[in-house]
């Protein structure tokens, strides 16, 4: 089967902060290497949010109408040149990153640091809240029968989760510290109990949210501004999931000695430091930035129920209700979004009910 560019399929464009539109492209060409995604599932982030809030993710600003959505599953409808056809049909997991492969980070091993990255839906990429997508085939990860695709889809922030750990050191009978309890920081709650972590105590502004991180394994919790109250011992890691300036010092000064402090919530571009503390008791303070080689671990633990996802989700959307679900994440108690492309919303009486039959590739034309 050979894509047509003249084919077109249903996009939820950004046309400017605030202002969603559903429109059609031409389905993408897969080029050699690549492969075609029918995306079926993709999770809403913070990112996400942000971008349609405020036209910027960090400091990567919208310089032109862009696609949002990089938590992505689906399944791999057609094959670039060089990839096998016995991968047409495939269940898989998208690593939505697009790395040079030849520059001295990517030739290191530190591909998710390529200055070369195109990243879905970090300004100008586009990103996958449309039936189709392409990516390299390697990044096309497959998935076991028993991950579900909303799973799948989760298995981005699973990751993240998984390279924040391995940042921040966390080994059999760490004490860690996390600052915010959205959906990384409950992910990183569970990963952290995955990691061996023996105390693992969070803080949020949220009673509910501290409810919720306490089932899914917190051992103490603490609203945000006792942080010094979540446990009396100090912390061998402190990883930032939220992004506020006072959260990350009094984090970085609850570490004991040679405690490791790892950044992943985006904040302000810059923030004070406790110098003194840092300097007088060794301790470590790195970025965690997205992921590098996660996927075979993060399927791994999503499927053996280690880590639960599916408990997240609060919300689920049709392609059209897009903005609807970009805009739900921020209401307080709403944890996780996912919206379902290449899914038919049908409302009927008592609420939308989705239609869960595929849209056919012939479905499609415009
Ligand atoms: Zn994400
Ligand atoms: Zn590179």
């Amino acid at each position: 089967m050979t894509a047509s560019p003249n084919v077109s399929m249903p996009v939820a464009l950004l046309e400017a902060p605030g202002r969603m539109e559903l429109t059609r492209r031409p389905v993408p060409v897969p080029g050699p290497g690549e492969v075609l995604i029918r995306v079926l599932a993709v999770g809403v982030c913070g990112s996400d949010v942000h971008c349609y809030l405020h036209g910027a993710v960090g400091s990567l600003r919208m310089t032109g109408p862009i696609v949002l959505g990089h938590e992505v599953a689906g399944l791999i409808e057609e094959v670039g040149s060089g990839v096998p056809e016995s991968r047409v049909g495939e269940r898989v997991s998208l690593e939505p990153q697009r790395p040079c492969l030849a520059c001295s980070a990517c030739l290191t091993g530190t591909y998710n640091l390529c200055p070369e990255m195109r990243f879905f839906a970090a300004p100008p990429t586009d990103g996958a809240l449309a039936h189709f997508a392409t990516l390299p085939a390697t990044f096309a990860h497959p998935l076991p029968d028993d991950v579900s695709l909303e799973a799948a889809a989760l298995l981005e922030p699973v990751s993240c989760a998984v390279h924040s750990c391995r940042q921040a050191e966390i080994r059999p009978g760490s004490r860690v510290l996390i600052a915010g309890a959205g959906p990384i920081g409950l992910l990183l709650v569970q990963m952290a109990r995955v990691f061996g972590a023996t105390v693992v105590a969070i803080t949020d502004p949220h009673e509910e949210k501290l409810r919720l991180a306490r089932e899914l394994g917190a051992t103490h919790t603490a609203l945000a501004r006792d942080v010094r109250d979540g446990h009396p011992d100090r912390y061998d890691a402190f990883i930032d999931a939220c992004g506020v300036e006072q959260a990350l010092l009094a984090g970085i000064r609850a570490l004991g000695p040679a405690g490791v402090a790892v950044l992943v919530g985006l904040g302000k571009e810059e923030s004070l430091f406790p110098a003194d503390h840092v300097l007088s008791n060794e301790i470590s303070v790195r970025g965690s930035f997205r992921y590098r080689n996660t996927w075979p671990l993060a399927i791994e633990l999503v499927r053996s129920g280690a880590v639960d996802v599916e408990q997240l989700v609060t919300g689920r959307f049709g392609l059209s209700e897009a903005a609807e679900a970009l805009r739900t994440t921020k209401e307080p108690g709403a944890v996780k979004s996912v919206i379902y492309p290449a899914i038919h919303a049908v409302q009927v009486p008592g609420g939308p009910q989705y239609d869960t039959t595929w849209t056919r590739r012939e479905d499609v034309r415009p």
